[in-house]
C-alpha cells in the first residue's frame, strides 16, 4: 500500500501530547513539518548542522542538566534511530567522538557516556549523554574493553553506558537508564 505524502503530519497531530514512547514516531526529514513533533526535536537540530559533518555535540537544553553534553550523528536512522542502524565504522566513530568530547571537558577519568534504552528515550534521533560520573556508579554488569570498537551492541532496546577504568574502559550492559549514572 502506498502511504499518501501528507499522512505523517496528520498522524503526528493525532498523537496524544503525553506520549513518551518514541517507538511509533513518523518523522521524515524530507517533510520538514513532521520534525515539529516534540519527540523529533533532535532530528531538527541535526538538520541545522553543516551537511558535511558526521557527528556533532549539543549542550543538554534541559535546565536541570546544565553540565551535560549530547553527542549526535548528523545522519538519521529509524524510528527510533538505533546503533544497529549504523555500520560498525559509524558506531565506532560515534562512540569515539563522544569519548573525545568527554575527555576534552572532564579529563581522562571520572566521566561517563550513556545510551539510554529505547523505553527511556524521549527523542527518536539517537543521542549519547556525556557527563561527570556520580559517586557509587559502579555495579557488576560490565565488560572490560580497550577501544570504542569493542563496545557491545545492546540487545533489543537495551541501553549501554561506558566509563574509563584506568587505561581501559568498562562497558555496562543491560541498562535502560545509564544516564542516571551521570551528574546533572
Ligand atoms: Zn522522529
Ligand atoms: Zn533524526
Ligand atoms: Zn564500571
Amino acid at each position: 500500500m502506498r502511504i499518501p505524502r501528507c499522512l505523517p503530519a496528520i498522524a503526528l497531530l493525532l498523537l496524544p501530547i503525553s506520549r513518551a514512547d518514541v517507538r511509533g514516531c513518523l518523522c521524515d526529514v524530507a517533510v520538514p513539518v513532521t520534525l515539529d513533533a516534540r519527540d523529533c526535536g533532535l532530528c531538527k537540530e541535526a538538520e541545522k548542522q553543516p551537511a558535511d559533518i558526521q557527528y556533532f555535540f549539543l549542550r543538554d537544553t534541559n535546565p536541570v542538566k546544565q553540565h551535560r553534553w549530547l553527542a549526535l550523528p548528523r545522519f538519521h536512522g529509524g524510528h527510533p534511530q538505533l546503533l544497529t542502524d549504523m555500520t560498525p565504522e559509524q558506531r565506532t566513530g560515534y562512540w569515539a567522538a563522544a569519548i573525545a568530547k568527554a575527555c576534552e571537558v572532564w579529563g581522562d577519568q571520572g566521566w561517563g557516556v550513556a545510551l539510554n534504552g529505547t523505553e527511556k528515550r524521549t527523542q527518536c534521533h539517537i543521542h549519547l549523554h556525556i557527563g561527570k560520573l556520580l559517586p557509587d556508579y559502579e555495579n557488576d554488569k560490565f565488560v572490560v574493553i580497550d577501544s570504542p570498537s569493542e563496545i557491545p551492541l545492546p540487545k533489543d532496546g537495551d541501553g549501554v553506558w561506558i566509563h574509563p577504568a584506568g587505561s581501559r574502559l568498562h562497558a555496562h550492559i543491560e541498562e535502560q537508564a545509564g544516564e542516571l549514572k551521570l551528574e546533572r
